[in-house]
């Protein structure tokens, strides 16, 4: 098969080919497993993260991409829950231990042993993958292979990170970084909490322009002030300057919920800016992200189809990866990019 393989850690900003197009043979699906035939997988900021060492792949060569959908093709000898010809996805949750505190009490996120799939697991960005069979969902009828993928990460994680922010309808909810995720999350939040308002900071123009486009009752640049204080924030963003502007933006008692897997260290010193009673006093918090839940993913494929979310997309051919993930490092965002694998 074909494969967009990481095999070793880059800077994206000095090596604009992170990954080489290598032929493989074809994955064997084990007992439990299934193998599918990819025929889309969403581009993740989460790869640069892996590309660049802020979260490297435990073992390399590894093919990267959490957010898959395809067909099954084969099953292991022990899968009962899935047939050839079914529509599936993947997500970031690859497999937990299923035995662990955290995963008996449903918060198999937090699983010591998690793995992560396209970082411990080899993924997405290629012709063909195998999964544990549970960790693959039915993908509902409405979306298209190209619309569900985003889904998967940046909708699912969306999702999470809502419900962590408590938000209760009528409170006021910013968005500080406006990609992929954050025009899910102001999606959603329209839907579940039709009195709360929406502030979106952004640094990018045209992303400020599509926030207030799709519903942002105000958007402004990352150190802006809202017009009013905001209940909960949640921070998408990979740097820090937006953390500690975010916190002077929230009420006495809100909450910051941070939704990224590491911070790059290009402006740490921003942090020195933290000023105690601008910013954390009265009894503000701080709530990081982790991974997501498989009810998480379930829960959110359920409302999307609901609502409905057809995110906007743009399509990268599996030999242009490279130029995806150079495009999401450079901003030249709009919507989501997904790999179109045949
Ligand atoms: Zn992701
Ligand atoms: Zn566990």
């Amino acid at each position: 098969m074909k494969a967009m393989v990481l095999n070793k850690l880059t800077s994206i900003r000095e090596n604009q080919r992170p990954l080489d197009l290598t032929e493989l043979p074809d994955p064997v699906p084990g007992e439990k497993d299934i193998l599918i035939k990819v025929s889309t997988c969403g581009v993740c900021h989460t790869e640069l993260d892996e590309i660049e060492g802020r979260t490297p792949p435990p073992r390399l060569p590894v093919i990267l991409g959490h957010q898959v959908v395809g067909t099954v093709l084969e099953l292991g000898s022990q899968v009962s829950a899935h047939q050839p010809g079914d529509r599936v996805g993947v997500a970031w949750i690859y497999w937990t231990c299923g035995k662990c505190k955290f995963c008996l009490a449903g918060n198999e996120n937090l699983c010591s042993d998690f793995k992560a799939t396209g970082r411990d697991a080899d993924g997405g960005y290629a012709q063909y993958m195998t999964v544990p069979q549970d960790f693959a969902y039915t993908i509902p009828d409405v979306f298209s292979d190209s619309k569900a993928a985003p889904l998967l990460c940046a909708g699912a994680i969306g999702y999470r990170s809502l419900k962590l922010t408590g938000l209760q309808d009528g409170q006021r909810l910013g968005l500080t970084g406006f990609g992929a995720s954050g025009h899910l999350v102001l999606k959603m939040t329209g839907h579940r909490y039709p009195n709360s308002q929406v502030f979106v900071f952004a640094r990018n123009p045209k992303q400020r322009a599509f926030a207030t486009e799709l519903g942002a009752v105000w958007a402004g640049d990352t150190e802006e002030e809202s017009p009013e204080k905001l209940d909960a924030i949640i921070d998408t963003t990979p740097v820090w300057k937006p953390v500690v502007e975010a916190l002077r933006n929230l009420e006495p008692g809100g909450r910051l919920v941070i939704n990224a897997i590491r911070k790059e260290d290009v402006d740490k010193d921003y942090l020195l800016r933290l000023d105690y009673p601008t910013h954390l006093w009265m009894e503000k918090e701080i709530k990081s992200v982790a991974n997501v839940t498989r009810s998480d993913v379930t829960g959110f494929l359920e409302l999307a189809a609901d609502i409905p979310i057809k995110p906007e997309v743009q399509e990268f051919a599996l030999e242009e990866a490279n130029k995806a993930l150079v495009e999401l490092r450079t901003s030249k965002i709009r919507g989501a990019k997904v790999l179109k694998i045949d």
